[in-house]
Parts: structure tokens; C-alpha cells; sequence
């Protein structure tokens, strides 16, 4: 299949060819002809598989510059949850729209929004934003009565941030006919409820397995004690001499302890997360695509929007707290079907994490350890009941969910599911004397 079978018209094919797309991937040429043809689509589709040409090049095509339009109101929206993946986006957008008359603007928080009003009086035709800042200027009297194509990218990741109150204000904005294009690199009951809301028979696509890394990564487990991962970090850095690799943690504070100790082994890092100013994110995210720093420290709010090419190695100095996060994490790497290596750094209380991150991927990943780094084998976790119960609990909430998603929840089975959760939390209930007999 090529881009011009797909209905790609020339200037946008001219955009591409200078960007090295020879072929289109499996999500464009499945979305391409669907968003030509005007119809709403439901896609999940993994991290790095080339969505944003997906939705951008037709979208670009059907927006282009009407001619005998005098007007210029903005007809198509994309938000997205994070400013690094618009400002992607943003990127994205430009190089296509490169041969043909198409405005385009970005309007993120962190930016002037006076100087974002003034772009947008001049006559944009797709604006890129996060949803904050969108309903910020939807609320000023932008209008959105001209769109005509809205994306919601991320869409999983949008909820997970809490954006879903933005995106219910925004929506009624918009004209009653409209097309939406949800993308979402992991599938949810969350994701399913807003895609009900937003799409109107949506066309499905599943470029990928639910919730799969890409089979182009390598990953690994190494096992090593919690204060020796900095150590470890550093000497696999060091021994295997990389050039370039993304280090996620699970919190800002250890981003920040663990920079100070990769500076104290002489490794040239940057960060970024939810504290740093928008241009420090900017340009930090600049000297690690020049290359200018070798390793980037970033928890997983930054991570959605990095995409840096021929990115080799992941590194999870800590697992995420949620399980999808760790599909997000690696697939840094490993894009559009580049081979790419992510390394999860684990000590004993991460076990049950990596368990959980395992089912959801849905493979084993090999675990090993670092000659010199083998974890200490008289260290025991102390919250062992924790685990088992934070386990057991887990279990109990998944059917009680699938109950009530069969509708089948009855006051009895509510009663029966708590009782039997408190029984083996321990916390039995006292019997009452119909009880005992
Ligand atoms: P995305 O999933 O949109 O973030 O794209 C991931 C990476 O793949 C980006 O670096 C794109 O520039 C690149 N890409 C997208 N489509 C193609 C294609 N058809 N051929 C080669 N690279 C592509």
C-alpha cells in the first residue's frame, strides 16, 4: 500500500517524502481512508505506531484553505494531554501542512495567553491544545461552532489526568454536527464510557493486541536492592557506553535525588517533570534530542509527548504505580519498527508490580541480575501481608466490577463479596447469634 492509494493528495505526499515515510504504517492505512470519508473512529493503537500522520495528513486534506472562504474559523481541534506530546503534535502538523496553505496554532498552558488570543484573531484553521488551556480560551469567546474535526488523543491518558471534566465542558461547545477521531494506546471501561459519549458509530480500529508493547522493544528485569539502583544505573550506562536514554521514575522526588547522583558519577543529565517550567522542560527535551545530554530523568506526566527518534534504551529506574504506564514508558523506544531496549530496574518490593505489569502485557519478562549488583539474599520484604492483601483485594474488586458490569449485582452478592473480603483481611465480622446457628 502507499500514501497516494491511500487518497493522500500530492502537496501532503511531497510533506511526507521529505520526512523519509516511504509507506504508510498499519494505523494511517487503516484510519487515512475512514477520516477522508468523514467517519467518527475509535482507535487504540500502541505508542510510536505513526498516529499522528494518521489523523493529521486527511485531517490537513479536509481542512485545507476553502478558496471562496473569506473567513478563517478554527475547524479542526486536536487535544492532548500533556504540552510535550502537543507541542509534538504541533511539529508533527507543520511538516506536513508544509507545501499547502493550512494555519496552524498551539495553545498549551505555560504560554502567554494573550499572545495565543492574538494568533487566533488572525485566522487559524486546526489548533492543537491541552484541554486546560482550550477551555480557557473557548471561555474568553473563542468560538468552536466551525469545527468540524475534533481528535482527542491519548484519550486514556487524558483520563488518567483528569481531564474528563474539561473534555464534558468542551464538547457541548462544539457544533451538534462534528467528526471525532479518539485515539488510545491502552483500552479501559474509562476509555469505552467517553468514546460513548464523544463518537457517533464510530469505525473500530485495533492496530495491536490490547495493551501490548511493541515486539520491537527488548525488555528486561534486572533485580537489584533499592539503594544500589543508582549504582547500577550508572555502571550500566557507563559499561555498555549509551548514548542516549530516558530514565523514568515513579515521583519527582527521586528524579531529583537520583540526578544528583548520576551528576556525582559524571553523567550528563537533564530533567523534566511537573515542577519545571515549560521552557525548562523545552529545553532540556532540545539537549537530549542534540544529544547534548545523555541521560533524561522524567516521570510518566512527561513521558507521553517524547518523541525523540532512534530512541535505544528505556530505563525504569522504579516501576510506575499503574500498570499501563509501563506500555507508555518503553514505548519511547522501538518506534515505528525501529528496535529498542527497556530495562526495568526492581528491587524485592517491586515484585508484585512487575507481576501485574506482566499480566497486562500479557508476556514474561526475563529477569536477571548484574554480576556485582546481586540483591542481598537476607533482605525479606516487611510488608509482606500488605502485598497479599493489596492482592486479594484487587481480586475481590475485579469481580465485583464484572458483577456489576453484568448487571447482575444483587444486594446478596454485594454483602457476599464484602464478607468475604473482610474475612480474609482478618477484620471477620462478629457473629451475631442467626450467624452462628
Ligand atoms: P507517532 O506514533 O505519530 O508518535 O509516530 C512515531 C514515529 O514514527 C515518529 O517519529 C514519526 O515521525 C514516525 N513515522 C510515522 N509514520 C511513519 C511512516 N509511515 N514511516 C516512517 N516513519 C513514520
Amino acid at each position: 500500500m502507499s500514501f497516494e492509494k491511500l487518497g493522500v493528495m500530492k502537496p501532503l505526499l511531497g510533506a511526507i517524502n521529505d520526512l523519509g515515510y516511504k509507506k504508510p504504517t498499519i494505523i494511517q492505512t487503516r484510519a487515512i481512508p475512514l477520516v477522508l470519508g468523514k467517519s467518527d473512529i475509535f482507535a487504540t493503537a500502541q505508542t510510536g505506531t505513526g498516529k499522528t500522520a494518521a489523523f493529521g495528513l486527511p485531517m490537513i486534506q479536509r481542512l485545507r484553505k476553502n478558496e471562496k472562504d473569506s473567513s478563517r474559523p478554527i475547524r479542526g481541534m486536536i487535544l492532548s494531554p500533556t504540552r510535550e506530546l502537543s507541542m509534538q503534535i504541533f511539529e508533527d502538523m507543520q511538516n506536513f501542512a508544509k507545501y499547502m496553505d493550512v494555519k496552524i496554532a498551539l495553545l498549551v498552558g505555560g504560554k502567554d495567553l494573550e499572545s495565543q488570543q492574538k494568533i487566533l484573531k488572525e485566522g487559524v484553521d486546526i489548533v492543537i491544545a491541552t484541554p486546560g488551556r482550550m477551555l480557557e480560551h473557548a471561555e474568553s469567546g473563542v468560538s468552536l461552532k466551525g469545527v468540524e474535526i475534533f481528535v482527542l488523543d491519548e484519550a486514556d491518558r487524558m483520563l488518567d489526568m483528569g481531564f474528563v471534566k474539561e473534555i464534558r465542558k468542551i464538547h457541548p461547545i462544539l457544533p451538534k454536527k462534528h467528526q471525532s477521531l479518539l485515539f488510545s494506546a491502552t483500552y479501559s471501561e474509562k476509555v469505552r464510557k467517553l468514546s460513548k459519549l464523544l463518537l457517533r458509530s464510530p469505525a473500530f480500529i485495533e492496530t495491536a493486541k490490547k495493551n501490548t508493547t511493541v515486539d520491537t522493544i527488548n525488555q528486561k528485569v534486572y533485580l537489584v536492592d533499592k539503594e544500589r539502583k543508582a549504582e547500577l544505573l550508572a555502571y550500566i550506562i557507563g559499561s555498555r557506553n549509551f548514548r542516549q536514554v530516558l530514565v523514568f521514575t515513579r515521583t519527582k522526588a527521586s528524579a531529583d535525588e537520583l540526578v544528583i547522583e548520576l551528576k556525582k558519577d559524571g553523567l550528563k543529565c537533564g530533567i523534566i517533570h511537573g515542577d519545571k517550567t515549560q521552557a525548562n522542560r523545552s529545553k532540556t527535551l532540545m539537549q537530549f534530542k542534540e544529544e547534548k545530554i545523555k541521560v533524561l530523568v522524567a516521570t510518566d506526566i512527561a513521558s507521553r509527548g517524547l518523541d525523540i527518534e532512534h530512541l535505544p534504551y528505556v530505563i525504569n529506574y522504579e516501576l510506575p504505580s499503574i500498570p499501563e504506564d509501563y506500555v507508555h514508558r518503553v514505548g519511547r523506544t522501538g518506534r515505528a519498527g525501529r528496535n529498542g531496549e527497556a530495562i526495568s530496574l526492581i528491587d524485592i518490593y517491586e515484585k508484585y508490580d512487575i507481576k501485574e505489569i506482566e499480566k497486562l502485557i500479557g508476556i514474561k519478562i526475563p529477569q536477571e541480575s548484574v554480576k556485582g549488583f546481586e540483591p542481598d539474599p537476607t533482605i525479606r520484604r516487611k510488608d509482606v501481608q500488605d502485598i497479599k492483601l493489596k492482592s486479594e483485594h484487587a481480586k475481590t474488586k475485579k469481580k465485583f466490577t464484572k458483577a456489576k458490569e453484568s448487571k447482575k449485582v444483587t444486594a446478596k452478592s454485594l454483602k457476599k463479596a464484602k464478607n468475604s473480603e473482610s474475612q480474609r483481611t482478618g477484620k471477620k465480622r462478629r457473629t451475631t447469634k442467626r450467624d452462628g446457628n
